[in-house]
């Protein structure tokens, strides 16, 4: 069979390829501990799934405008008022079938054969394969557990170059937990006014889920805005994974771009869905407070879990819910049986010897890393990090 070279050009997400190997050991009756995934581990908050009940009940059951209901259109400017003070208006948001979907629309919407796109490391794993579907070339700038994982004003500058159409990165960053605060924003947005022929893509899925503060987005600079692509969506701070709603918020060209791609793959998200997410944004934030209380609790626990493992070095998530420890001391190590050489190798060895998903560093460009969810219950938790000392002991 002749598929298309389109395949060719990008990889299968390496977070659903270790959840999928996970549930095979599973389906073996083997008790698996997923610390691979990225959702939260909390049912939806009642008033949203009761929203939704009621949106089935009023019979919302027909196609839905593509760039979404205009009530939903409404919410979102006026969550992205309430949280945020930033004034948009509903011609300016796209909502989508998630923040992945709102990602895919904005590169697609503006990348061309070519371009440069210049994505901080550690990024999000989608990032890169959705530059090399649109025929852009991917250009890493390399950071450091030392530095936090935050690229520098001058760092970002080095690699912009008169090819460069796009910067794009997370905030809080999935995977390293790094948060950019306003003054550090503020210092790329010096960088970003050299270039006026830069967009920016800020993705703020992880926004309610942050340890050290207040969260700011890069769009409170109204000079750029119009060159920024806000990302969000409902899937982290309400536990709504498989609701599937994301959405944008842009320039008016650039949300009319996004609409017209959209309208050809996919068409509006799921009219039940937007009800639930009318009520989900601008009701009371108290349960997303509360799971975020909850992700404080278990992130002290990891921290000191793993403090407790020689050969790790782990910094602080200031946000997001993920550790992105550098395991690299123990590449050229082995049990007898099995060698570790990379980030792949320690995480195929701790699925199946500590019987615990992970997932390696190389998929999110940075190979001395591997990253460890904490959406996962305090006793999961403190299992799974006694099994993976165990596991790492034996390893000389
Ligand atoms: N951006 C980042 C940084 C993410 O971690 C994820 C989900 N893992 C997404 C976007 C996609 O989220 P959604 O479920 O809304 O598609």
């Amino acid at each position: 069979m002749k598929l298309s070279s389109l395949l060719d050009r990008f990889a299968e997400p390496e977070t659903l390829k270790m959840a999928k190997l996970g549930r095979e050991l599973r389906a073996k009756g083997i008790d698996v501990i997923d610390l691979s995934l990225g959702e939260p581990d909390f049912d939806t908050p009642q008033h949203i799934k009761d929203a939704a009940v009621k949106a089935i009940a009023d019979n919302w059951s027909h196609y839905t405008p593509v760039a979404g209901f205009p009530d939903l259109r409404q919410a979102v400017c006026d969550k992205l008022k309430r949280d945020n003070n930033l004034d948009y208006k509903p011609e300016q948001i796209v909502t989508s079938t998630g923040a992945k979907q709102s990602l895919a629309n904005a590169i697609l919407a503006l990348v061309d054969d070519g371009d440069e796109v210049i994505i901080p490391t550690p990024y999000w794993v989608t990032y890169s394969e959705l530059v090399k579907i649109a025929r852009g070339k991917v250009v890493e700038a390399h950071t450091t557990l030392e530095s936090g994982f935050k690229v520098t004003p001058a760092q970002l500058e080095s690699f912009i170059t008169g090819k460069t159409k796009l910067v794009m990165f997370s905030s809080p960053c999935n995977p390293s937990g790094a948060v950019y605060s306003k003054e550090e924003l503020s210092a790329l947005a010096d960088v970003f006014r050299k270039y006026p022929d830069v967009y920016i893509i800020s993705d703020e899925i992880y926004e309610y889920i942050n340890f050290v503060g207040k969260h700011e987005s890069i769009a409170q600079f109204e000079d750029l805005k119009d060159r920024i692509i806000l990302i969000n969506g409902l899937s982290k701070g309400f536990a709504m994974t498989g609701w599937r709603l994301g959405y944008t918020a842009s320039s008016v060209p650039v949300a009319k771009a996004m609409e017209k791609l959209q309208g050809q793959f996919t068409s509006g998200t799921c009219s039940i869905t937007q009800k639930a997410a009318v009520v989900a944004l601008t009701a009371d934030l108290k349960p997303s407070m509360e799971m975020a209380e909850e992700f404080t609790r278990r992130r002290a626990k990891v921290l000191e879990l793993v403090k407790e493992i020689p050969g790790i070095k782990c910094g602080e998530p200031e946000g997001a819910f993920y550790i992105f420890p550098d395991v690299s001391a123990y590449y050229g190590k082995s049990d007898g049986e099995n060698t570790i050489s990379n980030s792949a190798d320690f995480s195929m060895y701790l699925l199946n010897t500590a019987h615990v998903s992970s997932v390696m560093g190389d998929a999110f460009g940075e190979p001395k890393c591997v990253r460890f969810s904490f959406a996962n219950s305090m006793p999961n938790i403190e299992k799974a990090w006694a099994r993976i000392k165990d596991a790492l002991a034996k390893l000389k």
